[in-house]
């Protein structure tokens, strides 16, 4: 994978970390393949909300069919892509305070030690 493009990202800790990885792939390497988007989707002006869609906003077609506006269905589609995103990593949060939990209890072992130790070296060399 260490071949492979990633997205630009404002980390560069994390950029040249995930750069250094082989054979993984992850999001940076998905984002890279995903970059050519949707002009409706892009804008927000998609809807899909119910089966008379999608409705796409335009000059010609101002309203959906069920009559909202572009800014509704902005508005509907952030707050929904926000949701659903914030749902997403509160759960992975609960699973990390979960198994962090679990290691202090038990003693266990931290899988990745190294993964963790070259990130924070990177971390507190760049700092
Ligand atoms: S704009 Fe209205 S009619 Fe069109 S898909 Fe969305 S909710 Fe349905």
């Amino acid at each position: 994978m260490s071949n492979s493009k990633i997205c630009e990202s404002a980390d560069k800790v994390l950029q040249n970390f995930i750069n250094s990885l082989d054979d993984v792939e992850t999001s940076h390497h998905r984002m890279d393949s995903q970059k050519i988007k949707c002009n409706f989707g892009q804008l927000g002006i998609c809807c899909k909300l119910c089966a008379n869609g999608p409705c796409r906003i335009t000059p010609k077609a101002p309203k959906g069919v069920c009559g909202a506006n572009a800014d509704t269905i902005v508005a509907r589609n952030f707050l929904r892509a926000v949701a659903a995103g914030s749902g997403c990593y509160i759960h992975v949060l609960e699973n990390t305070a979960r198994n962090l939990k679990s290691l202090g209890k038990t003693g266990g072992e931290i899988k990745g030690i190294h993964a963790l130790d070259r990130l924070s070296h990177n971390r507190i060399r760049s700092s």
